[in-house]
């Protein structure tokens, strides 16, 4: 049944010399794949209706046999051409859209998730791209699929007692802070953070925009730290991508 949405484009691969398979985010659908047919041909109604980044409204026929459905029409909504102009901006769209395919499940709607998304992407167009604004992402993204950090609560015991004589600990498996009596029972890799940190990253995750997160001026300890942190958190629940590592080197140099 022939079927309407809004969409993101997150992923565009080549399918043939002329047609593409393009991943997008959608409300109701969470991440799903088309096969835009002919997109390339000179005459092609999709030429400049899609491109990374772009939010469209599409008219699809959801695959039978495969998860693959094929695209009757798309209409450009909001085609976000700053994320195409400013290099820091596009570092971090493609970064955020790589983030947004590896997290996001096939076939589960996530409204939140959907709507965090295309906030991010006009964000990134207006005030353009930004580690600490990323970084900020990363939390809420993770909090949006149910794998948020746990950076108040130690997820061994559910105490909030955190000396700030004593630097904290962050369990990579465990997805939280560890108090001291949890943290010597644990195993797996633990990142010390520090009381200067951990308060910035949990402000950062009661922000509701990446605003105040980007004007912050963190030092290159607080960086290194946070940068371990989520990286390690990161890379604990996906599959490895050098994507990560290129964005924020480019970024922050
Ligand atoms: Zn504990």
């Amino acid at each position: 049944m022939i079927t309407k949405t809004h969409a993101i484009a997150l992923r565009i691969d080549p399918f043939s010399r002329t047609s593409h398979v393009v991943s997008w985010l959608c409300p109701d659908k969470g991440r799903m794949t088309t096969l835009i047919k002919g997109a390339q041909r000179p005459r092609s109604a999709f030429l400049g209706q899609y491109d990374l980044f772009y939010t469209c409204e599409l008219v699809y026929y959801p695959g039978v046999r495969t998860s693959l459905g094929i695209l009757k029409e798309c209409t450009a909504l909001r085609p976000r051409p700053e994320l195409r102009e400013n290099w820091k901006a596009c570092v971090a769209a493609s970064y955020f859209s790589d983030l947004l395919h590896r997290l996001t499940p096939a076939g589960v709607a996530n409204g939140s998730l959907y709507r965090f998304a295309g906030r991010m992407l006009d964000f990134l167009a207006q005030e353009g791209g930004n580690a600490n604004a990323l970084h900020w992402a990363e939390l809420k993204l993770l909090e949006l699929v149910g794998v948020g950090p746990s950076l108040t609560a130690c997820v061994g015991c559910g105490s909030r007692e955190f000396p700030t004589a004593q630097v904290a600990a962050f369990s990579i498996p465990r997805g939280g802070l560890l108090c001291q009596s949890c943290r010597n029972q644990s195993e797996g890799a633990l990142v010390p953070i520090q009381h200067d940190t951990l308060a910035m990253m949990r402000g950062w995750q009661e922000t509701p925009t990446p605003m105040i997160a980007k004007r912050t001026a963190c030092t290159p300890a607080q960086r290194k730290i946070m940068d371990k942190l989520l990286g390690g958190f990161l890379a604990y629940h996906l599959e490895s991508s050098r994507a990560r590592e290129i964005a924020m080197e480019m970024l922050q140099g």
